[in-house]
């Protein structure tokens, strides 16, 4: 896919990949040999028709593709930016056995971009608000009014995983209403992905596609607080949690609370809720210096350091204390974050931070690393060296090594069973302890992914239907 250059994309917050050309997406398309059995299929989380899919691209037919894709996805344009494609649908591509996989992220977005910019049939396709309306088949799928109208359902939090189960359990006929704590909705898509890989009107286009089926979304409604989930189970047929995974982990290293440290999540929450993109358009209080050192290996990792470079930086450093092959973010991130002059320290520990006469950070001490034999992940176990201790002068630092589930949800709700690190516990259905509630996404599995977390949200819906059964 075409890309603009590092020395260009460095020093705003455009977006990096260009997207196909429709001669390039037909092209790709036709690539795959549209076996009987796809594999790609079972690598979807949100089971995708993609040979389907694939073959109406390759015919020039990108209306239907879309709709194709929309049967099961209602978040495409997302996907298609952001999924780790490569370690599921494109994992299972039989193309990949000895050569490359077909694209299959890439054509997903090229087929949400596509429809969102074009539009091939005003009448069905495009609400008057120049929204995608849901399709006639859509609005159908499953839909018994006389046996839903009025059901109620209740959804916490309006990331990937409450946004994928309401779409689908108002596609269903049910009576749909997400709460989201924060005044924007979109989780993590919107507060934490910086706007150069996931621009922020793509993500509130495709909440406004859901809000097109039906869903209802109330914003500034902290649940545990407002109210509690047994209080929403008196008027509510079953509650879905999706309250995500933002706590962020720290060290407990000394001088992690020295002016100049931060969590990854408050510094992209402040840069993305704050438009630090549209600088000097608005002004955004994060003071980052120009040397700032990143401690981590994953997206949360290569993003804030991308962000770091693009507020003004001058010395951006990754701090990690594995190896390149032991990062856990996606390839192409990693790849993307060299070609802009990011500094990556792999087999490096920070142990202390030391400050300046005004208590700001102003050098992180570390230790050499090596690696060791596998640990309980299978990767090799950092091991320290001894008295290798080096300092680096810094003036921020951005500790983006995790983060667990929130805990108010749990904490305000009796007899909610987590798992001893936070994570609410339940079955392969997504029920938890309690009948009627259901959870899913970082809630359940600590900080993982988009597609998990539309996965669980799609498990959690069908669960949810069985569960009010035919004649409730
Ligand atoms: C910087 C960053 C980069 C990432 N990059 C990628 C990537 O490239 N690819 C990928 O697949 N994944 C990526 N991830 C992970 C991915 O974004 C998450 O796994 C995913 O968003 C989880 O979805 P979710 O719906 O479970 O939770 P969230 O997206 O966290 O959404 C939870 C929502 O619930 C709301 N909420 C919380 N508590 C309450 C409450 N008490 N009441 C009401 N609402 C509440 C929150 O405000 C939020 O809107 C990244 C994460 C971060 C932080």
């Amino acid at each position: 896919m075409r890309e603009r250059s590092a020395a260009e994309r460095i020093r705003d917050f455009q977006e990096v990949p260009l997207g196909y050309t429709p001669e390039q997406a037909i092209e790709e398309a036709k690539r795959c040999i549209q076996c009987k059995n796809p594999k790609c299929v079972g690598g979807c989380p949100v089971e995708i028709d993609i040979t389907g899919f694939l073959k109406f691209v390759a015919e020039g037919d990108f209306a239907s593709a879309a709709e194709k894709i929309k049967e099961t996805n209602a978040l495409p344009a997302i996907c298609g930016r952001v999924c780790p494609q490569e370690d599921q649908c494109e994992k299972e591509c039989i193309l990949g056995v000895k050569g490359e996989p077909v694209a299959i992220g890439s054509l997903e977005r090229f087929v949400a971009d596509w429809e969102r910019e074009s539009s091939p049939r005003p009448s069905t396709r495009y609400a008057r608000s120049g929204h995608p309306s849901p399709s006639k088949m859509e609005r159908g799928m499953n839909f018994d009014d006389s046996r839903k109208k009025g059901v109620r359902i209740a959804v916490v939090g309006s990331g990937p995983a409450g946004l994928t189960c309401a779409g689908d359990l108002a596609r269903l006929g049910y009576q749909v209403t997400i709460f989201e704590s924060l005044h924007v909705t979109g989780g993590v898509l919107t507060y934490g992905i910086p706007e150069f890989r996931l621009p922020k009107a793509i993500v509130n286009l495709e909440v406004e596609y859901v809000k097109s089926l039906g869903v209802e979304i109330k914003t500034d409604m902290l649940v545990g607080n407002v109210y509690t989930i047994e209080e929403l189970l008196k008027e509510y047929k079953a509650v879905f949690i999706g309250s995500g995974a933002g706590l962020p982990k720290f060290m407990n290293i000394p001088g992690e609370n020295l002016d100049g440290v931060y969590s990854a999540n408050e510094y992209l929450f402040r840069v993305n809720m704050m438009k630090a993109w549209q600088f000097p358009e608005y002004l955004t209080p994060v003071k980052i210096g120009k040397r700032v050192a990143v401690v981590g290996g994953g997206n949360v990792a290569m993003d804030s350091a991308r962000v770091s470079l693009r507020l003004g930086a001058e010395e951006v450093t990754i701090l990690y204390r594995r190896t390149h092959d032991e990062m856990p973010a996606r390839k192409e991130e990693i790849e993307r974050a060299v070609e802009e002059g990011i500094v990556f320290k792999i087999l490096t520990l920070p142990i202390k931070y030391h400050a300046n006469n005004e208590g700001w950070v102003s050098e992180a001490e570390c230790i050499q690393m090596e690696l060791g034999e596998p640990d309980s992940s299978g990767r090799r176990r950092p091991v320290e060296i001894p008295n290798s201790n080096f300092k680096i002068p810094i003036d921020t630092v951005i500790v983006a090594i995790g983060n667990s589930p929130n805990p108010l949800v749990p904490h305000r709700t009796p007899n909610l069973k987590t798992e001893k690190w936070g994570g609410v516990i339940v079955t392969a259905a997504g029920l938890t302890s309690i009948p009627g509630v259901y959870a899913g996404g970082d809630i359940v599995r600590g900080a993982a992914t988009v597609i998990s977390a539309m996965g669980d949200g799609k498990v959690a819906a069908k669960a949810i239907h069985s569960f009010l059964g035919p004649t409730k």
